[in-house]
């Protein structure tokens, strides 16, 4: 069911690339690689790799999040795996028999990480692969001082008259009720 690790562009795919990204360039300056070139780093620092390490804090807080809602579904599921892209296949395997919602939650919530994933690696052209909940048309835009994505129809508005604004999270919600919606189309 849904994203699953095997897909060229799932969360698992996205997570070793960052992970790859962060082993191959090892850190040679006091200020670290710069990951994402559009992202403003101090140029004087007192941690030696600030960068490199909020990358390995995401993954490593990717991992606990789904291994957290995978026990939670599943007390019995075994140990996380030790390669951080594998922990999505191992949810799978351990919540297969899961409860639907457990399932639903942890399917909006690999999403929600396969975006984080990909705007990390600088590709923020993820979402807009997605339709506005509010006015369902495809103009959503990243904006990234507000870790939100933002609505460019201009007749789509808060009660307060600015744009339109969603988390990754509700984007994944939305995604994940859409592909339901498909799944149970198809099946009557
Ligand atoms: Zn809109």
């Amino acid at each position: 069911m849904g994203t699953t690790s095997t897909d060229s562009d799932g969360a698992a795919a996205r997570l070793r690339y960052i992970q790859n990204f962060v082993h191959d360039h090892p850190v040679t300056g006091p200020a670290g690689h710069s990951y994402i070139p559009s992202e403003s780093r101090p140029t004087a620092v007192h941690s030696p790799t600030p960068y490199r390490l909020t990358v390995l804090d995401h993954i490593s807080a990717s991992v606990d999040e789904i291994a957290e809602h995978t026990y939670a579904a599943n007390p019995d599921a075994g140990p996380v795996p030790s390669q951080p892209a594998a922990v999505y296949d191992w949810c799978h395997q351990n919540t297969e028999h899961a409860p639907e919602a457990d399932r639903e939650r942890l399917e909006a919530i690999e999403y929600r990480q396969y975006l984080e994933h990909a705007i990390r690696a600088g590709d923020d052209s993820v979402v807009c692969r997605h339709r506005c909940p509010t006015c369902r048309t495809w103009g959503l835009m990243w904006q990234q001082h507000l870790q939100r994505a933002v609505c460019t129809n201009s007749r789509c508005h808060d009660r307060a008259g600015a744009a339109s604004k969603f988390t990754l999270a509700r984007l994944a919600f939305e995604h994940v009720a859409t592909r339901k919606n498909l799944r149970q189309a198809r099946a009557t």
